[in-house]
């Protein structure tokens, strides 16, 4: 893997400015930026971004396509990268589960019964334990991913029966069009309700480059930025 000076200045530059939008967004709500962990989402950016990030001190980041996460995976576990948590954030087909539980630590697009159990299969034949947000649409249009506000406990409930899965939160995008404060709002409700269910489902994934200081003025404790740190992303192929 090659780490190029100039992209590292890059991206140490968008870390930087992404860290300080971090620590002024929790300055305003009155929170601790040790409680929010930053994930980086290196969709579409190559496994020499991951080797930088890790090098700049980030433990975290996230992918939305199986194959491409795979791919990248690979090749930061061959270069000896072994120290990432890789979470899973895009929608995931039941078919793609058993490969998803091979790699990832986090999955934030558990949405519907059928994928808690393609998970819970996949994950225990993987000797894994597989960590699970709940992922919620915040204007109950589900085509776009996310299940409906009122199945939360029930999908929840799928994630705690089974042994290889652990609960650990709520995700949400904020729709489009929205005013992300408006749509945020309903966060520390859902993070309550999950709550209720286990004292270990208190995480809240929210908040991405456009939205990141709305997320944590509603208590977003996992942001998932991409082009804010990486730069705009190619078009998808
Ligand atoms: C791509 C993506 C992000 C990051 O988006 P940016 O606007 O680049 O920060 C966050 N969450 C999900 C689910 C994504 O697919």
């Amino acid at each position: 893997m090659t780490t190029g000076g100039d992209r590292r200045a890059e991206v140490a530059a968008g870390l930087a400015r992404v860290r300080e939008r971090v620590e002024a967004g929790c300055a305003a709500a009155g929170r601790s930026s040790s409680e929010v962990c930053l994930v980086v989402v290196t969709k579409t950016h190559p496994a020499s971004d991951i080797a930088i990030l890790a090098d700049l001190g980030v433990r975290d980041v996230g992918e939305n396509r199986d194959q491409e996460a795979v791919r990248k995976h690979d090749e930061c576990v061959e270069a000896g990268l072994t120290a990432v948590r890789w979470h899973f954030i895009g929608r995931l087909q039941t078919n793609k589960a058993r490969s998803v539980a091979r790699y990832a630590d986090v999955v934030h697009s558990v949405d519907r019964e059928r994928l808690v159990t393609a998970l819970a299969t996949a994950s225990h034949e993987a000797g894994r334990r597989l960590e699970c947000l709940v992922q919620v649409s915040l204007d109950g249009d589900v085509s776009r991913g996310g299940c409906r506000l009122e199945d939360l406990e029930a999908l929840a409930g799928a994630v705690l029966s089974a042994p290889s899965l652990a609960l650990r939160g709520v995700m949400a995008v904020a729709p489009l069009d929205v005013d992300p404060y408006a749509a945020f709002a309903v966060l520390p409700d859902l993070r309550e309700r999950l709550l209720r269910l286990d004292p270990d489902a208190g995480l809240v994934s929210a908040g991405m480059s456009g939205d990141l200081e709305a997320a944590l003025a509603c208590g977003a404790t996992h942001l998932r930025v991409g082009s804010a740190v990486l730069g705009a992303r190619p078009p998808l192929g």
